[in-house]
């Protein structure tokens, strides 16, 4: 596998927020003094009070508790628009580009403050109060946005709900966030289709009798049902209301919002993030992780409905005052060169998506990118799945011409911000290594028993301390949040991931803890299989999963899909296990190679390996949790052509 190291380019070493001294110096102050440190940091933000104390924070199973600037007061939506407005009213704030490439828009900041504004007045109007729930089930368009900073601003907290979702998993997250208004639109539209999203609503709240009012926002037109004294459209209501509206002075630790996770282990679990302490660490970790100027472009493709798409679509970048694209879309509509065009019509400089798109356009071929000129572009990210070293290295050459750095970026929901990532005016990198922790970021790696290991070595990835963006609790379920994080090893908090450490001290995450394969004693991560199949030429996405093995103990069952015009033969799969034995060893040649049509992923796009092992099992009676899945019909697929069968 590629060992290849690449340099920080001299220019960008000179013009970045953090060069490598920078790092180094200010990583030691951080962990030596982070109350000194992240005080400082704070002052980015606009404060109503001042905190007079930073970091409060208690790993203790016993007594889980956590606070930030717990004394000092603020509104996250007038730092994210208003203090802006009144610098850089005509920034643009939100480029908006729409499903069809025929329809963009853009926002600049003082038309932000308006759109807020009235929106926050139509939801007092609804009734909606401080500390009240809202659940925001939209399509990626700016009333998203203008929603989510609404509730900000009047000390609502929001639920956002990804619009992809069935009335089922909606009816569930509103249910649990105990919300009594919803917002939607009558339809969304994403690569052509239409979603009918308000009869999705509709039939959400059968089962949620505590909702009494829902919103309607009108993107296609389409006549929907709308039941009278429950239903308005937000056009109707927004035209009564005034286009200012004072911000609730909040405190640190007040709630700013709920997000239920991916789903990819189990049941997605409401995380609940506070105000102050998140601000400062999306909108510190948005400037130097992507190393945002004020001229510079900046586009996320996450949706709303995901953490990223809350912290690097909205918070970060709005909070610095930046201009953020937004889009509709997907990566293929009207055609594979979709993202690259977007970025020659905004002229985009920073890019941040995920591996799974990146391994799906690179199934297109290069064409598709370099029909495209991509020359404004001088930063590219990755997050959500750990990045093959295959895919790192095509983004690299082929998307950004060899010329701009990846930061490959580990998080999660729970963290509220970017973990582990290089910087790119100060890290050397590595393909497929998410490299050094951030400013104030204590991670370890520890053994089964929670032994802390020292230098180069591989176990469970766990967080000595607390930084500012870190998860408060489980909504509602204190409990389930001290089990799950806390409960594993003693005073530390669980990522649920493991890792590598190398010697020069870089991390490599290496999936998912349960996904760990033991082969006659070989603890192997599911990643470096999977990357390993994904190198060879006709390998689109592999996901590798073990199974039950009378003689090691586990085999290796792996699921593979092929580039565009591959057949799948026979003659293949014994290629790709000899493939395999060659790039990492025998000891981790599949067992069992089944070629697929697609892979089960969750609708943010990560793989659910926990079906595929229910499947290599050949024990898919209950495949639990199924509610996050994108598209169900995939899994019928793999379970009528599964390899093992007893
Ligand atoms: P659930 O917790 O409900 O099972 P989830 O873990 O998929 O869902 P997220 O918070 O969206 O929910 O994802 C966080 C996880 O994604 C991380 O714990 C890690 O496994 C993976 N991940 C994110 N970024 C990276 C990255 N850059 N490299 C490797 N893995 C990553
Ligand atoms: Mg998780």
């Amino acid at each position: 596998m590629s060992g290849e190291v690449f340099e920080v380019p001299a220019a960008l070493a000179a013009s970045a927020f953090i060069d490598n001294d920078k790092y180094l110096e200010l990583y030691k102050r951080s962990i030596e003094d982070p109350d000194g440190f992240w005080a400082s940091m704070a002052g980015r933000l606009d404060w109503i009070k001042p905190f007079t104390r930073v970091k409060n924070a208690s790993y203790d199973p016993h007594h889980v508790s956590i606070r930030w600037y717990e004394d000092g007061i603020l509104n996250a939506a007038y730092n994210c628009v208003d203090r802006h407005a009144d610098r850089t009213p005509d920034k643009v704030a939100i480029l908006w580009e729409g499903d069809d490439p025929a329809e963009q828009r853009a926002i600049t900041y003082r038309e932000l403050q308006e759109e807020v504004c009235r929106f926050a007045n139509v939801l007092k109007e609804a009734g909606v109060r401080r500390g009240d729930r809202v659940t925001i089930y939209l399509p990626m368009i700016p009333e998203a946005a203008f929603a989510m900073l609404a509730a900000a601003r009047i000390g609502a907290v929001h639920s956002v709900v990804f619009a992809g979702f069935s009335p089922d998993s909606l009816a569930g997250r509103i249910r649990d966030a105990g919300s009594s208004l919803v917002i939607t639109a009558d339809e969304g539209i994403r690569g052509g289709r239409k979603v009918s999203l308000k009869a999705n609503v509709d039939a959400a709240l059968e089962k949620c009798p505590g909702v009494s009012k829902v919103l309607v926002v009108r993107r296609t037109g389409k006549a929907v049902a709308m039941q009278d004294g429950r239903d308005v459209y937000y056009d109707d209501a927004a035209r009564g209301v005034a286009s200012d509206c004072p911000v609730s002075p909040m405190g640190a630790e007040d709630p700013l919002f709920i997000l239920y996770t991916s789903g990819s282990t189990g049941s997605p679990k409401g995380v609940l993030h506070t105000t102050g302490g998140y601000l400062v660490y999306a909108s510190l970790t948005h400037q130097w992780v992507f190393d945002c100027h004020e001229d510079d472009i900046y586009w996320c493709t996450a949706d709303v409905g995901w953490v990223t798409g809350h912290s690097y679509v909205l918070y970060g970048p709005l909070a610095n005052g930046a201009t953020t694209l937004m889009f509709e879309g997907v990566p293929s509509h009207p055609n594979p060169s979709r993202f690259w065009e977007v970025i020659d019509r905004h002229k985009v400089t920073i890019f941040y998506t995920a591996p799974t798109a990146i391994r799906s356009l690179m199934a297109h071929g290069e064409e598709a990118v370099k029909s495209t000129s991509r020359a404004s572009l001088r930063i590219l990210g990755t997050v959500g799945e750990p990045i093959n070293p295959e895919a790192w290295l095509w983004y690299h050459r082929v998307v950004g011409d060899g010329r701009c750095p990846i930061v490959d970026t580990w998080w999660q929901t729970e963290t509220g911000g970017i973990l582990i990532t290089p910087l790119p005016g100060a890290t050397r990198l590595k393909p497929g290594s998410a490299t050094r922790p951030f400013f104030g970021v204590e991670p370890a790696i520890v053994d089964a028993l929670g032994n802390v290991l020292e230098g180069a070595t591989e176990g469970n990835l766990v967080l000595l301390s607390s930084w500012p963006g870190q998860m408060r609790t489980v909504y509602g379920d204190h409990d389930r949040f001290v089990q799950t994080y806390f409960s594993t090893y003693k005073g530390m908090y669980f990522t649920g991931d493991g890792a590598r450490r190398d010697e020069d001290g870089y991390y490599w995450i290496t999936g998912r803890v349960d996904d760990v394969i033991n082969v006659a004693g070989h603890r192997m991560g599911t990643a470096e299989v999977e990357s390993a199949l994904v190198a060879h030429p006709k390998v689109a996405e592999a996901a590798v999963v073990g199974y039950p093995h009378d003689i090691k103990g586990q085999g290796i069952y792996a699921y593979v899909t092929l580039m565009e015009g591959e057949t799948p033969t026979d003659t293949l799969a014994t290629e790709l296990t000899q493939w395999v034995r060659k790039e990492i060893g025998p000891i981790a040649s599949p067992d069992k190679i089944q070629f697929a049509v697609g892979l089960p992923k969750t609708r943010s796009g990560k793989i659910m390996r926990r079906i595929l092992r229910k499947i290599a099992e050949d024990d898919f009676g209950s495949l639990g949790d199924t509610s996050t899945l994108a598209d169900p019909s995939v899994v019928t697929d793999l379970i009528d052509h599964r390899q093992n069968r007893h």
